[in-house]
């Protein structure tokens, strides 16, 4: 049976590959036909839908073969830890919608994070990191990474430019940032750190877990690698954990400053990651080196429940979009309520950024509010909730909610809290995609449960 898997092709493009195989998947597709076929083109008598290959290992023809695969002179699957056809077919869809040149699928988000830095930092280097990223983010940059003698300054997004120049060394290898920053919910001002990025000469991350590639393309507006916790938005049903870091192909690694790309690599017969793969050589590199010694690959099942969940990527962003804009209106109303922060309603700051870097002026799923009362009225609240559950988790197709201070963001001291923009009555939810009217009854029972 003749299966045809379009990521293989994106690794078929490469300089030093022996077949050229013609891209059949039209470039010009919308989002929404991307979602849901892009990554697997199903053969006559084959099987229509994308199917999971449980399988550590793959046959060859003879030992020919399997020396022009392990010298990355071919392209191939050699063992699942570096590559899995349904793994494939996912970084493939991924790749397509953010607009990049190869993605690699990894076990988290997490795993992307980490990934998404080892791959281009050593000790003695530093990174620039927006101070409002992900709490994970935080403490492996602050904390972890620091041990193994990787420096981080972190820094305030809002700050001026002049003041965000100050942050960068010579040694500084990365910046990173978030596109809607979890749970603040700024959202960055791409153009200003663009400017900060091209100034500096150092390649631009971004994790766009919840805005999502449906919702926004950050290599269209700058970036040059882009992190996904495929967990979210992505799966959308909380089924699964993934992680995908993607290529832009748009960064000239030859400045000087990633040796590691331009220079031979002993463990693959001297390849030269940028001449050997120029349209993705970060992408190349993270899997041959980064995937083979760290080990955290995506599981083919995961792979498969998280493409299925793509399939409606594009639906599920325009409702989780339009229900957390009515529960925030609801809420801004609401005696009970101190506070709401969505950057889709009406006198949030970070609205024209909406307007500017987003599609359809949709803002995603996920705002935050303040109750009046102390921690009790809180705790009631969540309690007494029916439809929305207390779960650790966003961009399910259930709302959910959660108290950052004591869970996600908990290691931080009070300070650390309040500079990623986490109040202690803070209460961050993720709106899903049931009837608005039956989630905003739900809001309104709870608070009245308080007294
Ligand atoms: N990035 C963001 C923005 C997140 O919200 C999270 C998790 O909440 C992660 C990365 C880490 O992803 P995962 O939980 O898949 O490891």
């Amino acid at each position: 049976m003749d299966i045809r898997y379009d990521a293989e092709i994106v690794f078929q493009m490469s300089k030093t590959n022996i077949k050229k195989t013609k891209v059949k998947t039209p470039e010009n597709w919308g989002k929404g036909t991307i979602c849901i076929q892009a990554g697997f083109t199903p053969t006559v008598g084959g099987p229509r839908i994308l199917p999971i290959f449980q399988s550590t290992t793959y046959k060859y023809e003879d030992l020919d073969q399997v020396e022009r695969l392990f010298a990355l002179k071919e392209a191939g699957y050699k063992y699942t830890r570096t590559g899995n056809p349904t793994v494939a077919a996912l970084e493939q869809k991924i790749t397509q919608l953010e607009g990049g040149t190869a993605a690699v699928g990894l076990s988290s988000g997490q795993a992307a994070t980490l990934l998404s830095v080892t791959n281009l930092c050593h000790a003695g280097d530093h990174i620039v990191s927006a101070s409002n990223v992900y709490g994970g983010s935080y403490t492996l940059f602050g904390i972890t990474l620091k041990k193994y003698g990787v420096q981080v300054t972190f820094v305030d997004p809002e700050a001026p430019e002049r003041e965000l120049q100050k942050a960068f060394q010579p040694n500084t290898k990365v910046l990173f940032t978030e596109t809607l920053g979890n749970p603040a919910l700024g959202i960055l001002d791409f153009d200003k750190f663009v400017r900060l990025a091209r100034k500096n000469d150092v390649p631009f991350i971004v994790d766009n877990t919840l805005a999502t590639p449906y919702l926004c393309n950050p290599f269209k507006l700058g970036a040059n690698i882009i992190v996904h916790s495929a967990t979210k938005y992505c799966d959308g049903h909380a089924t699964s954990l993934g992680g995908v870091l993607i290529d832009g192909g748009n960064y000239d690694w030859t400045n000087g400053k990633f040796p590691e790309l331009t220079e031979p690599d002993p463990a693959y017969h001297g390849v030269r990651y940028v001449e050997s793969f120029p349209k993705f050589p970060y992408a190349a590199k993270a899997r041959a080196q980064l995937l083979r010694d760290f080990g955290v690959c995506l599981s083919p099942f995961n792979a498969f429940l998280i493409n299925l969940g793509m399939e409606t990527l594009h639906l599920r962003m325009e409702q989780h979009s339009k229900n957390a804009l009515a529960l925030a209106r609801f809420l801004k109303r609401h005696r009970r309520v101190k506070w709401v922060v969505y950057p889709g309603l009406e006198g949030n700051p970070n609205r024209t950024r909406i307007r500017k870097y987003f599609r359809r002026n949709l803002a995603s799923g996920i705002l935050t509010f303040g109750l009046k009362g102390d921690t009790q009225a809180a705790r009631t609240f969540v309690k007494n909730l029916k439809v929305a559950a207390l779960v650790v988790h966003i961009g399910d197709a259930r709302t959910s909610v959660l108290h950052p201070a004591t869970s996600t963001h908990a290691q931080m001291t009070l300070k650390q809290q309040l500079s990623a923009g986490i109040t202690p009555d803070m209460i961050r939810v993720s709106v899903g995609i049931e009837d608005a009217k039956d989630i905003i009854a739900d809001f309104d029972q709870a608070f009245r449960s308080i007294h």
